[in-house]
């Protein structure tokens, strides 16, 4: 299994589009999108200003799809790990073989624009949002794209991928096309990267053979774009007993009072009108979920 799934340009000079998939093993809905526009672009013989490359993020943990080997990749990139000579962990091997490429591409494209996105899909269903941090001119970017806008995870959270492309003056965004196992969210995806070309590059979509069926899926699945803040953060904590209470999807409403998961036995309650965000329901992960209200 190779690190980068492919890489595409026509007119050489331009920006860069750097997209990761699977960062998460268990999340291989980016990679098949990335391979399926790859597919398109040179079926079509795509006129693009730029180059789009696309790289397989956590590459051991896709092979076994599982989230990750030793620790999760969407938490390693820290100044600390990043700056460590020997590397300890399955994920440190793979961010830095990651940052091998970014390095080597940002100085090839050195003067021009460097935009990233991050794919990912959801345990719980969900409606397909990106995630931004709100720096540089990230949330200005991710408004010209369809789709929920969360701000803030990042900041919450240390060592994610976007928060370091991001640091490394690139644009762009996670986003989470769906739920793991829905074939939609692999659609959702592809019409991201389609946009993302076209804004970034100067793509002319009405080029490319499977258009406009590459694109709707976003258009008529995402529901108007929406821009929300998060509040609250509820960390597992080692040895901590959680369950998530079932049946909540990603966005639902939440009332003061309802009871949203419990902890060692204890019954955790809402003490917000607000939005569900991410709720855990898979083993692994340290995020029990989050609390977020509409801007
Ligand atoms: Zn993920």
């Amino acid at each position: 299994m190779k690190r980068i799934i492919d890489r595409y340009s026509s007119k050489g000079d331009g920006p860069l589009v750097f997209v990761t998939a699977a960062v998460h093993g268990n999340e291989p809905s980016g990679v098949r999108a990335l391979e399926e526009v790859f597919k398109q672009l040179r079926a079509s013989n795509a006129s693009i200003n730029g180059t789009l490359i696309g790289l397989r993020g956590n590459k051991v943990a896709l092979q076994k799809a599982v989230r990750y080997i030793d620790e999760d990749l969407n938490r390693t990139w820290k100044p600390k790990k990043i700056v460590k000579l020997i590397k300890d962990t399955n994920e440190e091997l793979e961010m830095e073989e990651i940052i091998e490429i970014l390095d080597m591409e940002l100085a090839h494209h050195r003067g021009h624009k460097a935009y990233f996105l991050d794919c990912h899909t959801t345990s719980s269903r969900s409606a397909p949002y990106m995630s931004v941090q709100v720096k540089n001119d990230n949330d200005e970017w991710a408004h010209k794209f369809p789709t929920y806008i969360v701000r803030g995870f990042s900041d919450i959270v240390n060592g994610s991928i976007d928060h370091y492309f991001t640091d490394r003056g690139l644009t762009g965004f996670t986003f989470e096309a769906g739920q793991h196992d829905d074939p939609a969210s692999e659609k959702h995806h592809q019409s991201m990267i389609w946009l993302m070309l076209k804004e970034a590059c100067g793509l002319a979509l009405s080029r490319i053979a499977t258009y406009p069926q590459c694109v709707e899926s976003l258009k008529n699945d995402a529901p108007d774009q929406k821009t929300f803040e998060i509040i609250h953060r509820h960390e597992i904590r080692e040895g901590d007993d959680f369950k998530m209470k079932l049946g909540f999807d990603n966005f639902q409403k939440i009332s003061k009072g309802e009871i949203l998961a419990t902890s060692n036995g204890i019954e955790l309650k809402s003490t917000w009108d607000a939005f569900i965000f991410m709720p855990l329901y898979q083993g692994q992960g340290n995020d029990g979920f989050f609390v977020i209200e509409e801007v």
